[in-house]
């Protein structure tokens, strides 16, 4: 009786004694485990999904299918290739999707650390730092 009451207790704080995930369903992707002590179950899917493929050769929408149900997933996933500098004196840098063609720019200042106050960049001249508020955030 006491045992079995210890064994609710560490139900109780989250330690249940789960069995392993069985497929009660064939065919499908749900699993269920049961706790051994206080008998509560729980569900989960788990999908065998194959690899992405994308159906149009210059679009980054891409499905995959899982083996076992069937289902589907769609996903926009883009090949950017690395982040390049756009200009010499700019700190935009820009990646493009090989696919796609869609751009994602990022700005990547180069700053003069040493000293205190205002931090300035060598590339564009952009200058960060507390001493004149006014200044816009780069
Ligand atoms: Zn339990
Ligand atoms: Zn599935
Ligand atoms: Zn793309
Ligand atoms: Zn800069």
């Amino acid at each position: 009786m006491l045992g079995r009451l210890l064994r609710i207790v560490r139900c109780w704080k989250g330690g249940h004694r789960w069995d392993d995930w069985r497929k009660p369903v064939p065919g499908s992707c749900l699993e269920r485990r049961r706790c051994g002590s206080c008998r509560r179950e729980e569900e989960r899917e788990r999908h065998g999904f194959g690899p992405w493929d994308y159906p149009a050769e210059d679009l980054c929408d891409c499905f995959r299918a899982c083996d076992r149900c069937g289902l589907r997933e769609r996903q926009i996933r883009h090949t950017f290739g690395g982040f390049q500098f756009e200009s010499p004196e700019g700190c935009c840098k820009v990646a493009e999707c090989t696919r796609c063609g869609q751009r994602r720019t990022r700005n990547v200042h180069m700053w003069d650390i040493g000293g205190s106050g205002p931090r300035t960049c060598v590339r564009c001249g952009v200058t960060k730092g507390e001493r004149d508020s006014s200044e816009e955030d780069a």
